[in-house]
């Protein structure tokens, strides 16, 4: 069975790569030429750990192509996995010019019968939008041609994409075609027969259970950090109380800890999203709200927590740590650390900052601020002659750091561990100014 995957970003390349890794053959797509030229040469154009091996791998099996023709995807491909971005439009809600391009595009070329899956996170009832843009190319080109369309959401993690799409909790397989559900227990074959746990249900339901995990999350994260922000005021420690609360089987200790805010290119924007379905549909989605609205306090906290701890901060130097959203990716999409360096150098401060992957997204994101930035070849560069260091994410790397090496690096000795990840170490108060989230 040959399958075609459309966009070849986070989730569509490691997607393709996995279903190769099944025995399949893939053909992936994308527009952009300089991504297909490197994908062809064997170069991964993300940081995601494991995936270039096993990329490389099935390169060399043959069972894995990357081009810029569509067309020939859709001749070829039984089955079309639709893996393009979904980003926000103005108004919050998801836009779906993307999605419904390539939809168009199988319309316009498709000569034999297809299944459509959709593999983008989209508001409820684009299945169907879906399926009306490729009938509607197909009654243009006067073709009876017969195909079905199926959401199929994704709910890989960044950073472990690969295990989370070779071993996920669930795959969910929304359609009303019984023949589409065959064709979908034949692609996910290995997963199948392996008692990966399948849900099985229509497309808008599919549709949905995408945005209500992601939502939930989201609002999780809100609660830990609101919780965090009350802790701090009434003297109690937020790891405890997280610890505890996640002791409780009904909580779980996941998604419980209490930071500088979410981040990414999912949980914003799909939170966004629904809460807009939820307007369109006459139905305000308060807990959702709240969650945005807590996640946007959160990181002004966090930038409120520097300057009221060290004063004014006009003309100090502050290493910020980690700028990726989270560790093991470079995805700089919706990352807290844009919004701390922001505040920070509103508030007159100049900025050092080391990432191992998020610095050269960082670099034009953050364009209008260069001139208050600098980039450090490591950790230890960064906070060197800085008046404080700011941790924003967890990378490995800043958990291992010589904290005494540290100190002696930078002028003053404030810390700001927006993670905290150094909190157990005992030596950190005696060094430090220390400053943690959710506690004293
Ligand atoms: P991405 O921006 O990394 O990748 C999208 C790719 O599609 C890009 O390479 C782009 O060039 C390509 N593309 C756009 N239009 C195209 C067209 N007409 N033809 C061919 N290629 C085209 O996005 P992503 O992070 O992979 O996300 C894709 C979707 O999956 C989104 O809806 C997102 O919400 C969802 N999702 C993302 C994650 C994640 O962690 N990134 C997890 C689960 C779901």
């Amino acid at each position: 069975m040959k399958i075609g995957v459309i966009g070849t970003g986070y989730v569509g390349l490691v997607q393709g790569v996995i279903l190769a890794q099944f025995g399949l053959n893939v053909i992936c797509v994308d527009n952009n030429e300089e991504k297909i030229k490197n994908l062809n040469n064997g170069i991964v154009p993300i940081y995601e750990p494991g995936l270039e091996d096993l990329m490389v791998k099935n390169i060399q099996e043959k069972r894995i192509e990357f081009t810029t023709d569509i067309k020939k995807a859709v001749l070829e491909s039984e089955v079309l996995f639709i893996a393009v971005g979904t980003p926000p439009a103005d108004d919050g809600s998801a836009d779906l010019r993307y999605v419904l391009e390539v939809a168009n595009s199988i319309g316009e070329y498709m000569e034999d019968s297809k299944v459509v899956v959709n593999k983008s996170t989209v508001p409820v009832g684009t299945g169907h939008l879906v399926r009306e843009t490729i009938q509607n190319k197909l009654n243009q080109r006067e073709k009876k041609l017969d195909f079905d369309v199926v959401s199929n959401p994704e709910f890989l993690r960044e950073g472990k994409a690969v295990n989370d799409c070779l071993r996920p909790d669930r795959v969910i397989i929304g359609t009303e075609s019984k023949k589409a559900e065959e064709m979908m227990k034949k692609v996910y074959n290995v997963l199948y027969i392996n008692e990966t746990p399948f849900v099985f249900t229509n497309i808008e339901t599919a549709e949905m259970i995408k945005y209500a995990s992601n939502a939930f999350l989201a609002v999780k994260i809100s609660f830990i950090n609101e919780m965090a922000l009350l802790a701090e005021k009434v003297g109690a420690d937020i790891q405890k109380i997280a610890k505890a609360m996640g002791q409780d089987g009904r909580i779980s200790p996941k998604f419980l800890h209490a930071g500088p805010g979410y981040g990414g290119s999912c949980f914003p924007k799909d939170t966004k999203a629904i809460a807009e379905i939820g307007k369109k549909n006459n139905e305000e989605l308060l807990v959702i709200e709240a969650a945005i609205k807590a996640n946007k306090k959160q990181k002004q906290k966090m930038i409120e927590k520097v300057t009221t701890n060290m004063g004014n901060i006009e003309g100090k130097v502050i290493a910020v740590l980690g700028l990726s959203f989270k560790p093991e990716t470079d995805d700089m999409r919706d990352a807290p650390a844009l919004d701390i360096i922001k505040g920070l150098i509103k508030n007159g401060a100049k900025i050092k900052t080391y990432c191992p992957q998020g610095m050269k997204e960082s670099k034009w994101r953050l364009e209008e601020y260069k001139e208050s930035i600098e980039y450090s070849e490591n950790e230890y560069k960064a906070v060197t002659g800085a008046d404080a260091t700011v941790i924003v994410t967890e990378w490995n790397q800043f958990r291992g750091m010589n904290l005494r090496k540290m100190k002696e690096l930078m002028k003053d000795n404030y810390l700001f561990d927006l993670r905290n990840i150094h909190g157990k170490n005992p030596e950190v108060r005696s060094l430090f100014k220390y400053y943690a989230v959710g506690r004293k």
